[in-house]
């Protein structure tokens, strides 16, 4: 074969695998539709289109619903994505705790479990306890006889990742680094394909394929529980930055001479806005002799405690709440100046406070922000709460199967 019919070959494979990406894309979003439908929506002819829909559903990546009329024309038979192509597990290893499930190919969970996990025990005890528990988890997802094939496993920790090695670099509040995490996953689980993100990274995509963010396009994500976690996602792609690292809007400066951060500057964002720093502007309140319902609770406060302590009017509460929503909508202000986005999702366990933080930073906003950009843009609650960074592992996995069905195992050779 000449040179110039190998490249015509590969041109021509390479715009059959662009296709089959826009044709499930385009099921993601406008589902149920006809093939026709299809047609029109990606400019591609019909017998193109019948002819990529016969081999995704030959594949049970798409199937048929049945006919629909809608009253003009004639009766078109109608598709949508296969929730029974295949299971996705996905893990949290978060500070404290891990997090696992496992769901069909459209994110409905089959199976789920969240341990606490001490930090304490060790990168040794805690990643044999993540492989136990994703085991378990595609166990629970080959016993569904309807979608045997495993399609991916996505693990989300709250720290650097080198991307292209599949390596944790560095995990401040885990106090990891170096864990060659994707190589661990994939010496036990060959042949499956694993995905290792940073932890807001993969919840900000849950939040645009599965949750609060699924009709915007430039969305800025933000997580605040343990850490400040942080992620650019635009047009359904995360902005990563050149090596990788984009998005750790935790770590900026906000008081030079403020308190030491994990990471070992002094006065991160990531100080003022956490649960630590609600807890230590609570303790401080009612060590300088301020009253509070939370007084017997100072060695086991929690954000739920002092969530249920402002419902009840507690001032403490509410004053740190409102403080923290304060310093939260300062950060977002000139992030909202910098990026233009059209959401802000705000996330992680401080989120629990929304009532108290959400009025706080959009009046924060509106004070700071240039008026053209604070007007173009929502803010929101992101809606997986402590799901996200799960439901995001769903997600990568889920992008991946779309944009490249033609990889997946059982997919089209
Ligand atoms: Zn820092």
């Amino acid at each position: 074969m000449s040179q110039r019919n190998n490249f015509r070959t590969g041109d021509q494979t390479l715009v059959r695998e662009i296709n089959l990406s826009l044709i499930m894309n385009r099921l993601h979003r406008h589902t149920p539709i006809s093939r026709a439908g299809l047609a029109d929506m990606t400019g591609l002819n019909k017998s193109t289109v019948s002819s990529l829909v016969n081999e995704l559903i030959e594949h049970r990546f798409i199937h048929e619903l049945g006919v629909l009329s809608s009253g003009i024309g004639r009766p078109s038979v109608q598709l949508e994505l296969n929730p029974q192509a295949g299971f996705i597990v996905s893990a949290e290893i978060g500070v404290g705790f891990v997090s696992v499930l496992c769901s069909n190919f459209t994110a409905d969970i089959v199976w789920r479990c969240r341990e606490k996990l001490s930090i304490e025990l060790g990168q040794a005890a805690i990643l044999d306890r993540v492989i136990a528990l994703l085991h378990t988890a595609i166990e629970a997802g080959k016993a569904t006889p309807q979608s045997p094939t495993l399609l991916g496993i996505a693990i989300g920790i709250p720290g650097l990742i080198d991307m292209n090695e599949g390596k944790l670099l560095f995990a401040p509040n885990l106090r990891w680094r170096n864990v060659p995490i994707r190589h661990l996953m994939q010496r036990e689980f060959p042949d499956v394909p694993v995905f290792v993100d940073n932890e807001a990274n993969m919840a900000a995509l849950g939040e645009y394929f599965f949750g609060a963010a699924q009709d915007f396009n430039e969305i800025l994500y933000l997580s605040a529980g343990v850490g400040l976690g942080g992620a650019i996602v635009r047009d359904g792609q995360l902005m990563r930055g050149t090596t990788g690292f984009a998005g750790e809007f935790g770590h900026m400066t906000m008081d030079r001479d403020g308190e030491l951060c994990n990471c070992g500057n002094r006065g991160c964002w990531e100080t003022q806005v956490t649960q630590s720093a609600v807890f230590r502007a609570i303790r401080q309140a009612i060590g300088s002799g301020a009253v509070s319902s939370l007084q017997p609770y100072l060695d086991d406060l929690t954000v739920q405690l002092v969530v249920d302590a402002a419902k009840q009017g507690d001032q403490v509460a509410i004053h740190t709440l409102n403080r923290v929503g304060h310093d939260l909508g300062v950060g977002i202000a000139s992030l909202v100046n910098v990026l233009n986005p059209d959401l802000v999702l705000v996330g992680g366990i401080i989120s629990l406070a929304g009532e108290f933080i959400m009025p706080v930073i959009e009046t924060e906003l509106n004070t700071r922000a240039l008026r053209s950009s604070a007007s173009a843009v929502t803010i929101l609650p992101a809606k997986h709460s402590q799901d996200a960074c799960v439901m995001g592992g769903v997600a990568t996995v889920y992008q991946r199967v779309l944009s490249q069905p033609n990889t997946i195992t059982h997919g089209i050779n």
